[in-house]
């Protein structure tokens, strides 16, 4: 706890969004994406941002193109690649120049730190890889660039052999390197073994700084950072989100914090800081990732209150249930209002919905005992705060209706398997909404009662349903009240309202409104026959899309055929 950085070289950021985080499944950045992502990092505060491997595609190359145009700020711009090849000279390797072409300040390579990576996967004698260590940084050196090496398996090869370990290290160091990162490449070692590997690394480089490059197989990616630095590390990489491959990097949006709150190490100044949960959301906009709420220090419920207890301490006294003050990283402080809500939810709530809500007045309690209701009834007003705001607005008599008209709405349901058939719900469902004025919901329950399905048939109880959709010019269910009429079923028979009926379906422009007037006029019920006009009606429904009326059209047309 003691130590302290000082916002300079002492110590680094290393952005790796880029390059490793461009390794994550389903992420492909194009150039633009990335001089977005690299600017922002650059303003944000971090010391270097690598920004791709030139040796790997053309988009990096493309990418280095367009960035050195850039004039960074604060970052300096890594290029990444490996050693050069075994037997070749590093002058000579393509992959190795190609770290040049791109003309950035630093250049980061990696290369092996275990004997039996070299042995196994290298295929090349352990001094070998030694020399491709310090000829590869020492070319590099000799075109000036400052050169970060990354110990690939870095602790793995340590706890194996720790002697080949540091001298591999020391062979960068020889070769001029001007910083040691220490790789856990595989995700699996434990903070107690990265800490010793650093400690063991420090002692052995005396002058070169070590740094650390953690990924999260093992759900230790911070801790084994933080772990490092503990130890004496001076410079950290890894990527914003800890967006990497297999489960990711070392997140930097939880280092940072980590390291500058709870540490007390300044590595960001509080301007950045507080721009850490914008930073965070800004690169999954750019990465096209869905944010996750739950992620630590920035996610949207890393400080939202649900427990009724919960809220009321943190309203009395923040610290209560916040380990930090949210804003400090951007963040803030949400309350979730629910059936486990006490008065103070739904007071700091409506405060932030803009409405002043007196905790002991009674417009409180009974606005929280309607809410409950509600949701034991199957509601929520969690994600639906408009709703909540009206609610609300009714118990405290600023409006009892609400300052909008429901135009229209789309339900749409489907079956699937394993749902059973379930009529009681789709009742009460149908009763819900059609309270509150949804008329294909009255239309619905109308035709429930007419066929008897989740109730007993009751053809009067259907056309009462059938006639208020109807009054709310509901083309469908004046077609069923008209059959209603029309056959004298739940009503007593009376053509001329069916013929009302069918006329105010027709003149919505209604295919079956149009078919049934058209029936009517050809029967001569509830007006006199006029065939000309039901053949009329018949061929408008047609062209509206009612098939059914083509066999209309053919008798009637058959008819006056046989007249003749
Ligand atoms: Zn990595």
């Amino acid at each position: 706890m003691s130590k302290t950085f000082p916002v300079t070289d002492a110590f680094h950021l290393y952005d790796t969004t880029l390059r490793d985080g461009a390794q994550r499944e389903g992420i492909s950045y194009s150039v633009e994406d990335k001089l977005t992502i690299a600017k922002l990092l650059d303003g944000y505060g971090v010391g270097f941002i690598e920004g791709g491997w030139p040796g790997s595609n053309p988009r990096d190359v493309e990418f280095f193109a367009r960035a050195k145009k850039i004039k960074f700020k604060h970052a300096k711009l890594a290029a990444f690649g490996s050693t050069r090849r075994k037997g070749v000279r590093a002058s000579e390797d393509a992959q190795v120049r190609g770290l040049l072409e791109v003309d950035t300040p630093v250049v980061t390579i990696y290369g092996k730190t275990s004997a039996l990576h070299v042995r196994e996967v290298l295929r090349c004698s352990p001094e070998e890889n030694l020399e491709m260590i310090r000829d590869t940084v020492a070319f590099l050196k000799s075109h000036r660039r400052e050169v970060v090496y990354d110990c690939e398996h870095a602790i793995d090869g340590w706890k194996d052999d720790p002697a080949y370990a540091i001298a591999s290290m020391l062979a960068a160091v020889a070769g001029g390197a001007d910083r040691i990162v220490l790789c856990d490449t595989n995700g699996g070692s434990l903070p107690a073994e990265v800490a010793a590997a650093t400690r063991a690394a420090i002692a052995a480089l005396k002058k070169t700084p070590v740094g650390i490059h953690t990924h999260d197989d093992a759900g230790l990616g911070l801790a084994n950072a933080l772990a490092s630095l503990e130890a004496g590390a001076s410079h950290v990489q890894g990527t914003v989100n800890g967006i990497g491959e297999r489960t990711g990097n070392c997140d930097l949006t939880a280092v940072i914090p980590c390291a500058q709150l709870k540490f007390g190490w300044k590595c960001v100044s509080s301007t950045s800081l507080k721009g850490l949960a914008g930073l965070s959301r800004f690169v999954d906009g750019v990465a096209n990732l869905a944010p996750d709420p739950r992620r630590p220090w920035v996610g949207t419920a890393a400080f939202a209150h649900k427990g009724g207890t919960h809220v009321d301490a943190v309203r009395k006294f923040s610290a209560a249930y916040e380990h930090v003050d949210p804003t400090v990283v951007g963040n803030e402080r949400t309350v979730l209002v629910s059936d486990q809500s006490g008065r103070s939810n739904i007071v700091l709530k409506a405060k932030s919905l803009g409405i002043d809500l007196d905790r002991d007045s009674p417009a409180t309690a009974t606005a929280l005992d309607e809410l409950k209701k509600l949701e034991h009834g199957g509601w929520s007003f969690e994600d639906a705060e408009a709703s909540l705001a009206l609610l609300l607005r009714r118990h405290i008599g600023k409006s009892k209706a609400a300052p909008f008209e429901v135009a229209s709405y789309h339900v749409t349901a489907r079956g699937a398997k394993g749902l059973k058939q379930d009529y009681p719900t789709a009742l009460k469902l149908y009763q819900d909404a059609a309270t509150k004025g949804y008329a294909p919901a009255m239309d619905a329950l109308g035709q429930a009662y007419q066929q008897g399905r989740g109730t007993g048939v009751d053809l009067a109880r259907a056309a009462e349903w059938y006639q208020k959709a109807a009054d709310l010019k509901l083309a469908d269910a004046q077609n069923n009240l008209g059959m209603l009429y029309l056959e004298g079923k739940g009503v007593s028979r009376d053509l001329s309202k069916a013929f009302a009926m069918f006329e105010a379906a027709s003149t919505q422009g209604d295919p079956w409104g149009l078919n049934n007037l058209g029936g009517m006029y050809e029967m001569g019920w509830g007006t006199t026959v006029d065939k000309t006009k039901a053949l009329d009606l018949y061929q408008q429904a047609l062209a509206a899309g009612n098939n059914r009326a083509q066999q209309n059209i053919d008798r009637l047309q058959g008819k006056s055929v046989a007249v003749e």
